[in-house]
């Protein structure tokens, strides 16, 4: 055997804290598109796009031409934030592709780059911005691991890892579907309207559209009209956690556009560079740009590599309406091969989500964990999510071709079904 295919060297060295590989013990080696190919040649179709990072699939041609033709010119990778080509390119696309249509005039920030540390960043401006100190989070959401983000995320395992307390927050329920939307948003307003519970006003609200981590938790447009609502007349700072949904995860390039509503701030991550390079960024209000000069500082916020494939992602995906309208068609497909399990066990399982964010939530997380390795078995990488962990999470890249989509779409129905034959045994 080939010594590179052994994962003898990941537990000997590499720290407990691993864990994707724990669910997929192969070493992945190429990828293309929607495929990746571990050491042994074994093939595997994605769909989990690097937990929502590749939403353009692995190495995209174009994206790769543009970053090898920029590294090959001796384009600088390290930059910090000097001015630089490659951050004013893609600068002016971003102001004209995303901002402008959108009647958006937000400013950017380039934050250290990861969806954590835009989040944290956010969380101290609108602290800054408010003098307030107070940041309302809502149950499942999921921001980030560093002690601010990690403050306002609702999964108990992960913050019990933060070995402090974690304050200055208020947790309210996320909106449920079942209830009417005035009172799905009831905790909250009545937290601010009633003295009784001696809450200060807070300085601000994170949410995410459509709940990544939590289990793909769908907001209703509604409701975050609400909330959005509530914001303006407490003088909360609206900060929506697009790290996961945004760059056309739910179809349009933001997940809130759908409703219509203009949050304050507004984080991205993961896919904002196309290519699976860190990147992140904060837009803010203009009006809520209150940092000064270096206040919220990081080596790394000039990864100039990752802003030269986010210029070309821009141009090549978001000039037109092609690639949302794919996404909601695809979306729609997976949702309608979702149901058809649904309906084989209505008592069971449930779907849910919008675009290429869907779930099938399963009775338990042995039951999810079992579909997922079953899925692995048979070449295909997804992930679970939920507060519990029984939830089966579908996130294939936004460019999966037609056949793949079905061959993945195969193979879980497959899997369910034989998990589901054996569901007495798990929940015993
Ligand atoms: N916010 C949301 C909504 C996320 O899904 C994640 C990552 N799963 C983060 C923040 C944190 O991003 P990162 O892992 O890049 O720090």
């Amino acid at each position: 055997m080939d010594p590179s295919s052994g994962t003898d060297v990941f537990s000997r060295r590499e720290s407990e804290v691993r864990s994707y590989c724990r669910a997929w013990p192969a070493v992945f080696d190429t990828a293309e598109g929607s495929r990746l190919t571990d050491v042994d040649g074994r093939r595997y179709l994605d769909f989990f796009a690097g937990a929502g990072s590749l939403n353009y699939g692995h190495n995209h041609p174009v994206l790769q031409e543009a970053l090898i033709s920029y590294l090959r010119g001796n384009g600088i990778t390290h930059a910090l934030d000097v001015h630089t080509r490659a951050k004013a390119e893609f600068l002016r696309a971003f102001e004209e592709i995303v901002l402008a249509p959108r009647g958006l005039d937000h400013k950017v920030q380039f934050p250290g780059p990861t969806g954590t540390n835009a989040v944290e960043a956010a969380l101290k401006l609108a602290r800054k911005a408010t003098g307030r100190s107070t940041i309302v989070s809502f149950s499942s959401g999921f921001h980030g691991m560093t002690l601010g983000a990690l403050a306002v995320s609702g999964n108990v395992a992960k913050r019990s890892a933060a070995g402090v307390a974690l304050g200055n927050t208020h947790p309210v329920p996320y909106d449920e579907p079942g209830r009417s939307v005035e009172d799905a948003l009831e905790p909250l307003a009545r937290l601010l309207r009633d003295p009784g519970f001696g809450v200060e006003l807070p300085a601000g609200v994170i949410v995410e559209t459509v709940q990544g981590e939590g289990g793909i938790n769908v907001a209703r447009p509604e409701w975050l009209r609400g909330l959005s609502t509530l914001c303006r007349r407490y003088g909360m700072v609206l900060i929506v956690d697009d790290v996961q949904m945004g760059v056309g995860r739910t179809g349009a390039f933001f997940s809130f556009e759908e409703s219509g509503i203009e949050p304050d701030i507004v984080c991205l991550a993961k896919s904002i560079s196309g290519y699976g390079l860190p990147m992140s960024l904060v837009l803010m209000r203009r009006d809520l740009d209150v940092w000064s000069p270096g206040e919220h500082n990081g080596t790394f916020r000039g990864n100039s590599p990752a802003f030269v494939t986010a210029t070309e992602a821009l141009r090549t995906f978001w000039r037109d309406e092609e690639l949302p309208s794919r996404v909601q068609s695809l979306g729609e497909r997976v949702a309608g091969e979702l149901g058809v399990l649904v309906d084989e066990f209505p008592a069971e399982l449930a779907t849910r989500g919008r675009g290429l964010a869907r779930a099938l939530a399963t009775p338990s997380a042995a039951h999810a964990d079992a579909v997922v390795r079953r899925c692995f078995e048979q070449g295909l990488l997804l992930e679970t999510a939920g507060a519990s962990g029984d939830v089966v999470k579908l996130l294939p890249p936004l460019t999966v071709s037609d056949d793949d989509l079905a061959t993945g779409l195969g193979v879980l129905a497959g899997s369910v079904r034989a998990v589901m034959a054996g569901s007495a045994a798990l929940a015993g």
